[in-house]
């Protein structure tokens, strides 16, 4: 899987930007069958069969009862849409199955909610993961409701891993019964994991260098920000994004300055279609693993370099 080269090498035009380049891993994820030995989103997990399953207990945001869904039913709810967009065509018989669906909607949050795979990342396979010393593996869970001190998303929760320590893996994985919306059931999908070059938010470089990329964008009718700089979708590693709320600090209680881990994005480029990937004419939309953060936009969750131990820390922009 491809990102073709951007539409101008902007290092050329500014080879001081050279000086702001940072490796990014993006992931690409797309619907399929992964493996527990597989890098993947939406699961399974190369989880210990002895090892208990995260759950949440925390208070959540209050939902609007029609954003419930029974993650089971999702999921087949996806599987009869598909059946309707291909051969079959919306017959009464599927419409009569998708009314069943609606019917049987959840109506209340359980107390206490198992959490949901989100993606599972082996080093070997996404170049910009830096696992902590000794682990090889990077699982991410989070809990398919609102939180309100973790800013109305899903609370994630990050496990470091040496692979070669799971002995015999889980086989059946809990799931949560209900999630607070459709859009925090990520689609299973294999990842296509693809190294790429990116440059630094324009708020953080030089201002001048800033103002003569802004004159050179006027000019060229280019875009720095959407297209030259930080690679959309789903990806590890690189640099963030602030348009939404402008750049605030991402600090450690330890003082440390925190490293981008991953973002979760909600589409694989944007309306604009920066970041396009070659196969997208086989896509039935930009948004193949199917999780929507917000109004569209990317939930980037960091870590501190001084340890893995030190809490993660979450931004929506
Ligand atoms: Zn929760
Ligand atoms: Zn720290």
């Amino acid at each position: 899987m491809r990102t073709p080269p951007r539409p101008v090498d902007i290092a050329a035009v500014f080879p001081e930007l050279t000086a702001y380049a940072r490796t990014t891993t993006r992931l690409h994820p797309r619907p399929g069958e992964p493996g527990v030995h597989d890098s993947s989103v939406g699961g399974p997990l190369l989880w210990p069969a002895d090892e208990p399953w995260p759950v949440c207990s925390d208070p959540h945001a209050a939902v609007d009862p029609d954003d419930l869904v029974s993650v089971e039913d999702e999921r087949l709810r996806r599987r009869i849409l598909k059946e309707a967009w291909g051969e079959t065509g919306f017959t009464d018989e599927i419409r009569a199955r998708l009314e069943a669906l609606d019917d049987r909607a959840p109506t209340a949050i359980p107390a206490e909610v198992p959490l949901l795979a989100v993606a599972q990342l082996y080093a070997r396979d996404v170049p910009d993961l830096k696992p902590p010393e000794g682990a090889d593996l990077l699982q991410v869970l989070w809990c398919p409701f609102d939180h309100e001190d973790e800013m109305y998303c899903p609370a994630v929760t990050l496990k470091w891993r040496r692979s070669a320590d799971v002995g015999r893996p889980l086989a059946e994985q809990p799931e949560p019964e209900v999630a607070g919306s459709d859009n925090y059931v990520p689609e299973r999908c294999v990842v296509h994991p693809e190294q790429l070059v990116e440059y630094q938010y324009s708020d953080f470089l030089p201002p001048e260098l800033a103002q003569r990329i802004e004159e050179w964008e006027e000019e060229t009718d280019s875009t720095y920000f959407y297209g030259l700089s930080v690679a959309q979708g789903w990806k590890v590693g690189g640099w963030s994004n602030w348009n939404l709320t402008d750049p605030y600090p991402m600090a450690c209680a330890c003082g440390s300055e925190l490293d981008l881990l991953l973002k979760i994005d909600s589409g694989e480029w944007d309306g604009e279609q920066h970041w396009r990937t070659e196969d997208h004419e086989e896509l039935e939309d930009a948004n193949p693993a199917k999780v929507t953060i917000g109004r569209g936009y990317g939930l980037w969750i960091f870590v501190c370099p001084v340890s893995h131990d030190h809490p993660h820390q979450l931004s929506m922009q």
